[in-house]
C-alpha cells in the first residue's frame, strides 16, 4: 500500500470533511491518509454498517440485505448512527465522512445539525471524481485486509497474492464489489447522491480533485485543497 504523510500536521485543524464521489473513486483510501496526516478520524458509515453487520445487530442485519441489492440504507437510521459518532470525543478538532451524506435528506440533516451546534465549524466538501469506465476496475479488482487497509489487484497489488504486506492477513473481497453490484451502486449513486454534490457545490467550500492520478498524487492534491479551503472558511467568519 501506498503511504505519504504520516506525521501530524499541528496546528492545523481541518475541522469536518466530507469527502464525496462515486463507489470506487478512493474516498476510503484518501480518508485514511487523511487521518494520518492531520490525527482526525474516518468516519465511514459503510464501515460502521460492516461493524454492526459483523456483530449481528438489527442495523447490521437490515444493512445488510440493502448493501447486497447497492441501495441505501434509510436516512433516518444513518442519520442516527452518524449523530452517536460524531457524540465521541476524537472528533473534537475535526472528522472525515466517508460516504456520508449520500442524499440530498442526509446533507441537509447534517447542514442543520452542525449549525445547530455552538462551536459550529463549517464542513468543507472535496469531490473525487473518476471516470465511469476506471470504476468498474477499481470496484472488481478491490481487496480488503481485517485491519482495513485496501489493496487493488490491478493497481495497488500486494506483494504476495491474497495477503495483507503489512501483517500477512488474508485479503478479502466485499460481497458488494461485484460487477451485478456495481451497476446498481452507480444507479443509486447517479439518483441519490450526485445531487448532494451539486448541493455542496452550490454552498461554496467545495472543491473537485481528479481521482484518476496515483494515489499519493491525490492525497497531496487533497491536502492543498483542503488547507485552502479551510483557510477561505476562516476568512468568511472573520
Ligand atoms: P460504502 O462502504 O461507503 O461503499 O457503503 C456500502 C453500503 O453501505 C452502501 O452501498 C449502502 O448500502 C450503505 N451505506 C453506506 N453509507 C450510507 C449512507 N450514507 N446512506 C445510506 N446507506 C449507506
Amino acid at each position: 500500500m501506498t503511504s505519504t504523510h504520516n506525521t501530524v500536521l499541528e496546528p492545523f485543524a481541518p475541522g469536518p470533511v466530507l469527502l464525496l464521489g462515486a463507489p470506487g473513486v478512493g474516498k476510503g483510501t484518501q480518508a485514511k491518509q487523511l487521518m494520518a496526516a492531520f490525527g482526525i478520524p474516518q468516519i465511514s458509515t459503510g464501515d460502521l454498517f460492516r461493524a454492526h453487520l459483523k456483530n449481528h445487530t438489527p442495523l447490521g442485519i437490515l444493512a445488510e440485505g440493502l448493501m447486497k441489492q447497492g441501495k441505501l440504507v434509510p436516512d433516518d437510521l444513518v442519520n442516527q448512527m452518524v449523530a452517536e459518532r460524531l457524540t465521541h470525543p476524537d472528533t473534537h478538532s475535526g472528522y472525515i465522512l466517508d460516504g456520508f451524506p449520500r442524499t440530498l435528506a442526509q446533507a441537509e440533516w447534517l447542514d442543520s445539525s452542525l449549525s445547530a451546534s455552538n462551536d459550529a465549524v463549517p464542513v468543507v466538501a472535496i469531490s473525487i471524481s473518476v471516470d465511469d469506465t476506471q470504476l468498474l476496475q477499481r470496484i472488481t479488482g478491490r481487496r480488503i485486509s481485517p485491519a482495513g487497509r485496501i489493496y487493488n489487484i490491478y493497481s495497488n497489488p500486494p506483494r504476495v497474492p491474497g495477503h495483507c504486506d503489512v501483517d500477512g492477513t488474508l485479503l478479502t473481497q466485499r460481497t458488494d464489489d461485484t460487477e451485478e453490484v456495481f451497476h446498481e451502486r452507480m444507479r443509486t449513486f447517479r439518483a441519490q447522491t450526485a445531487p448532494v454534490i451539486d448541493h455542496y457545490r452550490a454552498q461554496g467550500r467545495f472543491e473537485e480533485v481528479d481521482g484518476s492520478l496515483a494515489v499519493e498524487e491525490v492525497t497531496a492534491a487533497i491536502h492543498g485543497t483542503l488547507i485552502r479551503l479551510r483557510a477561505a472558511a476562516q476568512q468568511e467568519k472573520a
